[in-house]
């Protein structure tokens, strides 16, 4: 059941702070827009690090050891934020085989890891069956590696290329996914999230599907018992209330999946992860950016409303300028979904795109896991920096926190707590040689094992 909440309470008052804090009292969408505005980065953090700490403690902050796999570059959306996609006739467009699929799962397998996350372009050239066989393959092949994989938009492409049966949406989501999830897909990535509210939606996530229909695809996957997660990618043409009505959505859309299917072998978002836009090489990187040392409010600020009902209409400069979020928008943002998000187990740190540094204050702003060691990543390295971190390092930045670091499967159980002196980051003992690596890959298949947005 849901929490209460007290929408008349004065949101910087340190006692409904604290029943915040302990899971007892709802933060409403007001509240948390005020929070947002109205408290100092440090505090807030304090807040979202209390919160954290009752649900996940105060010794070990997570990771997992994946492999993210996209195996189609094909799409027909022209997402305006994205650097990744093709059309079919371009040079560098690319199915891969599945031999080259199997090999890069043997390369996770090899190093221990314990999962795939496979996502891809909406490809309208691959048949149902291309990905039957290829989950049926990666099965009986890998029985011990988790299936994470097809974010709402492919599934949605899927309900429209199969001429899937069904009467009414939901009817044909639950056909396609029953086949993938009988060939051997366990759980949904929270990709092609973006931002919920229409007005944005509809400006840079050309031929996505809208917020209704994503939120309907994990439902969806909830009633078949299979987890999911959710994204927000932020620090573009939005406002803030986008930010916290993107959110709500994906708060009271979980409350419904535990309320429904909770006591019945249902599934649900088990994480949150946001990240800020990158911008290189998309079209959406070229939008000028708004001049924050002036005195107009951002375009996306007078839009955006905590309900989702702006509408482009309200401002001539809306989708013409961009706000980046830095450090400390990231920081802020990530803090808010810790305390807001009451009902989502994981907050996870998106360090790919800020930085280690970043990466590891953000275990003290809502954070509790650090996203996945993989092979390789093609969609955010295509928009600009990847940071390709290997297990030790990632374990000692863990420990540099303050925390145990400990592995994790697809479901936040612990496999394996590094407390011990085999630990990855204590095996290393000439950190200088592992210092002279380079962090910053711009390759799109990592030599090393690298870390990547974890969906
Ligand atoms: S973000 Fe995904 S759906 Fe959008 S254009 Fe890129 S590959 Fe296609």
């Amino acid at each position: 059941m849901a929490l209460p909440t007290a929408p008349k309470a004065n949101i910087l008052d340190p006692g409904v702070l604290h029943d915040i804090a302990e899971g007892n009292l709802r933060m409403t969408s007001e509240q948390a827009q005020c929070l947002y505005n109205e408290m100092s980065l440090p505090e807030l953090g304090r807040w979202a690090d209390k919160r954290c700490r009752a649900l996940h403690g105060d010794s070990i902050r997570t990771y997992i050891v994946d492999r993210n796999i996209n195996y189609t570059n094909i799409c027909t959306a022209k997402c305006t934020f994205c650097a990744f996609r093709r059309d079919g006739h371009e040079d560098d467009a690319y199915t891969l085989e599945y031999d080259a699929l199997l090999h890069k799962v043997q390369g996770i397998v090899d190093i221990g890891g314990t999962q795939i996350l496979m996502q891809g372009g909406m490809n309208p050239d691959l048949p149902l069956a291309w990905y039957i066989d290829l989950l049926n393959l990666l099965r009986d092949k890998f029985p011990q590696v988790h299936i994470h994989a097809f974010s709402p938009p492919e599934v949605i492409e899927f309900v429209n290329f199969f001429d899937t049966p069904g009467s009414t949406l939901e009817d044909q989501v639950r056909w396609v996914l029953t086949k993938l999830q009988e060939a051997g897909l366990q759980s949904i990535p929270g990709g092609g999230g973006e931002i919920f509210a229409p007005a944005v939606r509809e400006k840079i996530g050309l031929g996505k599907c809208n917020a209704e229909v994503w939120l309907t695809v994990m439902r969806v996957a909830h009633e078949l018992g299979m987890n999911t997660s959710a994204t927000m990618m932020f620090g573009h043409i939005e406002g803030v209330a986008d930010r916290i009505h993107h959110m709500d959505l994906v708060r009271s859309w979980q409350d419904r999946s535990i309320e429904d299917f909770g006591l019945h072998g249902g599934g649900r978002y088990k994480a949150f992860i946001s990240w800020p836009f990158q911008p290189d090489n998309s079209p959406l990187g070229r939008v000028k950016e708004w001049d924050a040392s002036g005195t107009e409010p951002f375009p996306g600020d007078i839009v955006a409303k905590l309900d989702g009902s702006g509408t482009k209409a309200e401002h001539p400069e809306f989708g013409r300028r961009i706000r980046l979020a830095g450090s400390s928008t990231y920081l802020r943002t990530q803090a808010i979904s810790r305390l807001f998000l009451d009902n989502i187990y994981s907050i996870g740190s998106s360090w790919v795109t800020m930085g280690p540094a970043i990466g590891q204050t953000a275990l003290y702003y809502g954070a509790n896991d650090l996203g996945s060691v993989m092979l390789e990543e093609n969609v955010v390295s295509a928009a600009g920096t990847t940071w390709c971190l290997n297990e030790a390092k990632l374990c000692r930045m863990i420990r540099g926190a303050g925390f145990t670091p400990a592995k994790r499967d697809n479901c936040y159980d612990l496999l394996e707590v590094h407390d011990g002196e085999n630990a990855p980051d204590k095996m290393i003992t000439d950190w200088s040689a592992q210092d002279k690596d380079r962090l910053i890959s711009h390759t799109t298949d990592c030599t090393t094992v690298s870390l990547t947005v974890n969906q």
